[in-house]
């Protein structure tokens, strides 16, 4: 059981269809996982580590809540160390360490912003320091504003999320890269809508596209390093992302229109980033693998 939320339960949370999740909004992003109701289910605790990650050091951008959050528990599980580079949601990423440092794992906390040069390179600097080195990178951070047309899209949001969502995926691996050593991995998050596209969101599926051919063009460029690079395209994920980006009438029927009928919560997204970390896809790099309820199936 949980220490810190009331275990909602993975399989009657993840089970549920359709989930009727109660109206809500968040005025400003990034969210707050701690005001999100019902709190997403991020930890498994079926879940045991059987040492994939030993002694590794992660690096997660955006990893106090949400996706991030989950996927930092599940490395710690497995063994590694983690540094979360987060905005500026201090009380989620305590709660994250806490779990992380139950495992027995160290975690480090860096706050800013990865619009930042300087600060995308002192990120990569202080984990090698303070944890002895970094051997996978999780570039997770992101943010989105739904607009009704382009039209309607002011120029400074698209600036801004592609600044979020790709200029600091770039920066955060193109400092990492001198760290990084055969057996290293890079794991981006993109999203379904670079597949399906999304007329209320075009620049933010546009920075996932992005992200997409990034992916495939850094796999081909380390892969004689020996350094494999992959990304997760999810599907609707109940995370704080949703409440501080969409109307509250919006979140109600949030995933329900995916094949399975319901939204995804973090928890769900943790094993492929494990997966993708670990030896287990020691002969998989450039791929984005699809955890989206099979969303992207759907024409
Ligand atoms: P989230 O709000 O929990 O995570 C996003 C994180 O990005 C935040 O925790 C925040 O700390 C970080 N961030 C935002 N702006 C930043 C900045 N300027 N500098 C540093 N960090 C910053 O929500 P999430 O849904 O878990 O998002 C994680 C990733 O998943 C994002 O890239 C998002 O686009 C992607 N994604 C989410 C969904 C979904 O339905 N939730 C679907 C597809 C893809
Ligand atoms: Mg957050």
């Amino acid at each position: 059981m949980s220490k810190f939320y009331p275990y909602l339960g993975y399989e009657e949370v993840c089970q549920q269809v359709p989930i009727q999740f109660p109206p809500q909004h968040q005025p400003a992003q990034p969210g707050l996982e701690t005001l999100m109701d019902p709190p997403p289910v991020f930890d498994d605790p079926n879940y045991i580590g059987t040492g994939k990650l030993m002694d590794k050091v992660a690096l997660v951008t955006g990893g106090d809540s949400g996706i991030g959050r989950a996927v930092s528990i599940a490395f710690a599980k497995e063994g590694a160390d983690v540094c979360i580079v987060y905005y500026d949601e201090h009380e989620d990423a305590q709660i994250t360490k806490a779990y992380i440092e139950a495992q027995g794992r160290k975690c480090l906390l860096i706050s800013g912003d990865i619009r930042d040069e300087s600060f995308c390179r002192s990120s990569i600097e202080k984990t090698v320091s303070a944890l002895g080195g970094l051997d996978i990178l999780v570039n997770n951070a992101g943010v989105q504003f739904p607009q009704n047309g382009i039209e309607n899209i002011p120029i400074e949001q698209m600036l801004f999320t592609f600044e979020v969502n790709f200029f600091g995926i770039f920066m955060m691996t193109k400092f990492a890269v001198p760290y990084l050593t055969k057996g290293s991995t890079i794991i981006s998050t993109a999203s379904v809508l670079a597949y399906t596209g999304n007329d209320q969101m075009i620049d933010y599926s546009s920075t996932k596209g992005a992200i997409v051919s990034f992916t495939r063009s850094m796999a081909r460029s380390l892969v004689s390093k020996g350094i494999r690079v992959n990304a997760v395209a999810p599907g609707p994920i109940w995370t704080p992302l949703q409440p501080a980006s969409q109307p509250a009438d919006r979140i109600p029927t949030f995933g329900s229109n995916t094949p399975m009928r319901r939204a995804g919560q973090p928890v769900e997204l943790a094993p492929t980033y494990v997966y993708l970390a670990s030896n287990d896809s020691s002969y998989v790099t450039g791929q984005v693998l699809h955890v989206d309820g099979g969303a992207s199936m759907q024409s």
